[in-house]
């Protein structure tokens, strides 16, 4: 697994770019011209987040797209939401008070467990697929546009996709996703049909119960053996205040809801009960949460029965 730099080339100074870009626009502006591209990005960053109109919410959180053809095929569209749920945290998943409870080891919360380990309760059924079968047979690589409004710089974000697609991976034992590339192109989520892309990217959705979401197509229909994922898209809110370089419970932790958000793209679905509460597939986050970093046992079973 790795990354290509392309398009962007290295690090992107962003006060600089803007600047050079007024200039130009400033330039052309006043040749006549008309900059699209740099007036679309205005709107966009405006634009109230709305699904479109043909998308149905079947189950909360989860909304199918409809269909699409695919390199011939008929495939079917979802987007998975991970809502932000308040107080979500019960005994024993909060860091930082002291107590190693269960739920919690020392890789979750060295603060609080310190060489303890405690029994964490048998949750390893705690997995859904999006269907039975519907896995990845290609491999695919993915682009990413890092841009975000809190920072986050491009070593991290994309190395820290890489070891998250690892978890996974070596989870199952089986390389399911391809490598990553840069770009600065803006990208957009494919809520009608596939393109053959499978983008990662912030987008600020003008609204703060959604953290993150996901889009998978694929053909999850029909005899399971010829079921199939054939693309995914990521995007992660820019409306919150994202972090995770250190921890900081005021922040929201990419790895942990980018860890969470490749499970949908491997083929898992959400998981809404409390027992499941401490497993990465689990359907709420918030501030400070990391306990969807690492995969718990329902994940690993989960994958493991998905491409073993
Ligand atoms: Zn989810």
């Amino acid at each position: 697994m790795k990354f290509i730099e392309v398009k962007g080339g290295k690090k992107i100074n962003m006060k600089k770019t803007i600047i050079a870009m007024c200039m130009v626009f400033v330039l052309m502006a006043s040749l006549g011209f008309v900059v699209t591209s740099a007036k679309n990005q205005e709107q966009k960053k405006d634009k109230e987040f709305a699904f479109p109109d043909n998308a149905v919410e079947v189950s909360p959180g989860v909304f199918y797209l409809g269909k699409a053809l695919d390199k011939g095929k008929v495939v079917e569209g979802y987007a998975f939401l991970m809502k932000k749920k308040e107080k979500f945290a019960k005994p024993g998943t909060v860091c930082g008070n002291g107590i190693c409870e269960p739920g919690e080891n020392i890789n979750k919360c060295p603060q609080d467990c310190s060489g303890e380990d405690p029994t964490e309760p048998d949750a390893s059924s705690c997995y859904t697929f999006l269907a039975k079968g519907a896995k990845w047979k290609t491999v695919e690589d993915y682009i990413v546009n890092i841009y975000n409004d809190d920072g986050l710089d491009e070593l991290f974000i994309t190395s820290n996709l890489i070891s998250n697609i690892d978890k996974w991976e070596d989870a199952a034992n089986y390389d399911i996703l391809g490598d990553g590339s840069s770009t600065i192109e803006t990208l957009e989520a494919d809520f009608y049909t596939t393109d053959n892309q499978n983008e990662v990217y912030f987008d600020d959705l003008g609204e703060t119960n959604t953290i993150a979401f996901a889009v998978v197509w694929g053909i999850f229909g029909g005899p399971p053996p010829f079921r199939e994922l054939v693309e995914w898209d990521m995007v992660f809110n820019d409306a919150f205040t994202w972090g995770g370089v250190q921890y900081n419970q005021a922040l929201m932790d990419f790895e942990n809801i980018a860890t969470h958000e490749l499970g949908h793209a491997v083929g898992l679905g959400d998981l809404y009960t409390d027992l499941c509460s401490e497993q990465t597939m689990y359907g709420y986050s918030s501030y400070g949460d990391t306990s969807k970093r690492d995969l718990a046992s329902g994940d690993i079973s989960g994958i493991q029965a998905l491409y073993g």
